[in-house]
């Protein structure tokens, strides 16, 4: 797909499908499971240190948090928001994201993330997506859109689901 147009419309229906599936999974009243988890994810960006975008990540499966994630540095080397950002092509490359970093704490601590969901806070980016796609994740929860087409092209594929919880 390479008609900007084209690639528009699939974004903009994409991102329907996802707030659809999104309001079915969750009625009113007390805040239901999806919500709750991505209510911590928010509380994990907190602690963000790359200020151009704050995201943060939970992995979870059967209603435990299993790992959590957010942007920073490599550990043990400075932050964005002490030294400034380092900037490639328009983007802050100092930090790892918050999806790959809950990973990443899983694998520090022996903790199997096979078949578990990830919430985070922005849909994830093309490099965030392999991992979570290799690490075996099934179900991908979002707060914010972020225009990634290939990604929402390829989780089709995968049959990964994107789904979107406000
Ligand atoms: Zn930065
Ligand atoms: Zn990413």
């Amino acid at each position: 797909m390479t008609d900007p147009q084209d690639v528009q419309k699939f974004l903009e229906d994409e991102n329907r499908r996802a707030e659809e599936a999104g309001r079915k999974l969750e009625g009113k009243g007390r805040v239901g499971w999806h919500h709750y988890f991505m209510n911590i994810a928010h509380v994990v960006a907190s602690r963000s240190t790359c200020d151009r975008k704050h995201v943060g990540a939970v992995i979870v499966r059967d209603k435990n948090i299993l790992s959590t994630g957010y942007n920073g540095s490599i550990r043990g080397l400075p932050h964005c928001d002490d030294v400034g950002h380092d900037m490639v092509a328009g983007h802050c490359v100092r930090t790892v994201h918050a999806e790959a970093n809950a990973i990443i704490q899983a694998a520090r601590h022996g903790v199997r993330i096979e078949g578990a969901d990830i919430y985070t806070t922005a849909s994830p980016c093309w490099e965030c997506f392999k991992l979570i796609a290799n690490a075996g994740i099934r179900r991908v929860f979002y707060g914010e859109f972020y225009r990634e087409q290939k990604v929402f092209e390829v989780a089709q594929q995968l049959g990964i689901e994107l789904i979107k919880i406000e």
